[in-house]
């Protein structure tokens, strides 16, 4: 039988694959998807478990501003009115996050924003000159209060240092209101898809051939045969073959457990801003998009070391590893008929919003380009 052959061949089923491969479809183009793992979707792959949609990758929560990326996606799914309000434990004292009129009540027992303004102002005076490192750069920021309790323990247990030996660069600004508002995202838009991501991505590929479990790189020239082209979301250091050396990744581990409880927390997310709790956070995932459980599934967050072979998460914004990319990406353009796509594509840090705008306006150009 002769096999058939395609216009594109989408290399990664996430939110940049399944994008363009809509888009591809819609103009008239032949699309064949492929993904490594044994599931569509990517990193917002979600499993429904005990009437609950987990979210295996970590805890996704859709914020956009961008209009357009908004529309499109409410063609395949209906989002929730889910508003990101985190909660921080300290030592068993709870705290409203972002830094709010709650937060400051919590912490001063100020009622007023001018008695809140004037605590951090007085706290700030005790960094004198250029703070020389996160610790200083805090305070300078937010007084030494906030930064003992919801600052340091977080932020060292993220970075796996001390606050004193971090670079202040790394809190340039820390978004302090003098107003009782904790919808961290005041995205214009902002939900959850009902019925999970992965619905969602299975809408977007609806009628479109997909085949999971299939590694593009462990047979490249089988699956080049088969299309014009090639849109490719994976690593691009793999791509590669690693040649120059492999780009570096800051990763978190999660450890998920059911319980035999309705309610662990209350809330979807709990930070654990003391130093002593090896977590990060802990994710409550029927809080996402309540469906009713008699059980409930959370997951802890664990910073760690990443280590080759480790899941990419973070890409390490340092000077090492955007040159060692920019030398990846110059090999990038001279590969004919490939396009590199998607936070692994382009080692970049993308939220789910930026990701899909990035995949339609590649798709705009490139089906102009191929308009018969
Ligand atoms: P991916 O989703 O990673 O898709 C790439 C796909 O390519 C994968 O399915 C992979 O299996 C496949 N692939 C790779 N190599 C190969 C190969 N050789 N052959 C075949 N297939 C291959 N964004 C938000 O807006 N809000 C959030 O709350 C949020 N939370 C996040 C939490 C964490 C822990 C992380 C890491 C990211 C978060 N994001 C969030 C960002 C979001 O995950 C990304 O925007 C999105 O997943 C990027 O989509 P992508 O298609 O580029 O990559």
């Amino acid at each position: 039988m002769k096999q058939k052959h395609y216009d594109y061949l989408v290399v990664g089923s996430g939110l940049y694959g399944a994008t363009f491969a809509r888009q591809a479809t819609d103009a008239g183009k032949s699309v064949l998807v492929i993904d490594k793992r044994d599931h569509i979707a990517g990193n917002v792959y979600t499993k429904k478990e005990h009437n609950i949609h987990v979210h295996v990758y970590g805890a996704h929560i859709f914020h956009t501003n961008n209009e357009r990326v908004w529309q499109y996606l409410n063609r395949f799914t209906k989002f929730n009115r889910f508003t990101n309000s985190p909660v921080a434990n300290y030592k068993g004292q709870l705290y409203s996050l972002p830094f709010n009129m709650y937060t400051f009540n919590q912490i001063w027992g100020v009622v007023t924003p001018e008695e809140a303004a004037a605590k951090i102002e007085e706290q700030r005076q005790e960094i004198k000159g250029e703070p020389k490192n996160l610790e200083e750069q805090a305070i300078s920021l937010v007084g030494r209060d906030i930064y003992e309790k919801l600052i340091k323990g977080y932020t060292e247990k993220q970075w796996g240092r001390d606050c004193t030996e971090l670079p202040s660069f790394i809190i340039r600004r820390l978004p302090v209101r003098l107003t009782f508002d904790n919808n961290y995202f005041n995205a214009a838009y902002q939900g959850i898809p009902i019925g999970g991501y992965t619905q969602m991505v299975e809408h977007m590929l609806d009628g479109i051939e997909v085949l999971t479990g299939e590694d593009y790189l462990k047979d490249r020239e089988k699956w080049n045969a088969l299309a014009d082209k090639v849109v490719y979301t994976g690593p691009i250091d793999a791509y590669f073959k690693y040649e120059l050396g492999p780009l570096e990744y800051r990763s978190v581990r999660f450890e998920t457990e059911t319980l035999d409880i309705p309610n662990f927390q209350g809330n979807a997310a709990v930070n654990y801003t003391d130093r002593e709790t090896p977590w990060t956070r802990i994710i409550e995932h029927k809080w996402f998009e309540d469906l009713g459980s008699d059980k409930t599934i959370i997951s802890r967050e664990y910073s760690s070391e990443w280590q080759p072979g480790d899941e990419p998460y973070y890409p390490v914004n340092d000077e090492k590893n955007q040159r060692l990319y920019q030398a990846y990406k110059e090999k990038a353009n001279q590969e004919e008929n490939v396009i590199f796509g998607g936070r692994l594509g382009e080692y970049k840090y993308y939220d789910m919003d930026a990701v899909t705008a990035s995949a339609l306006e590649m798709a705009d150009r490139e089906l102009a380009l191929n308009k018969e």
